[in-house]
């Protein structure tokens, strides 16, 4: 499954960002053209977090809506999938945002 190894490498990269401390929150960010379910990321979270510093953190996730720029005339339009088309009814547009998946901020609570 895609989402799983999305979540094995967002505990990974927390896990590492701990530096011995605890996880408590990892802020991520999916582009709704992602291709990734948001649901199926954090159903396997808890499981992948298990026995790892991330164990137990919230895990938040942004859904950010899909945009594209015009090439024909410049505006800029939201793009809610992957058939959509410019107002003006040009299919020419470079993506802006949508496809992305990124890690936003990750909270630790440092060792006592
Ligand atoms: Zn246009």
């Amino acid at each position: 499954m895609h989402e799983l190894s999305i979540v094995c490498s967002i505990v990974d990269l927390a896990s590492q960002a701990a530096e011995g401390g605890v996880v408590r929150r990892v802020t991520i960010e999916i582009g709704k053209l992602s291709g990734v379910a948001p649901d199926a990321i954090a159903f396997c979270f808890p499981e992948v977090a298990r026995g790892t510093p991330v164990e137990g953190a919230a895990l938040d996730i942004r859904e950010v809506d899909a945009e594209a720029r015009c090439d024909v005339c410049g505006a800029e339009f939201p793009t809610p999938d992957l058939l959509s088309e410019c107002p003006c009814g040009s299919r020419q547009f470079k993506r802006l945002r949508g496809e992305e998946l990124n890690i936003k901020s990750i909270e630790i609570e440092e060792a006592a």
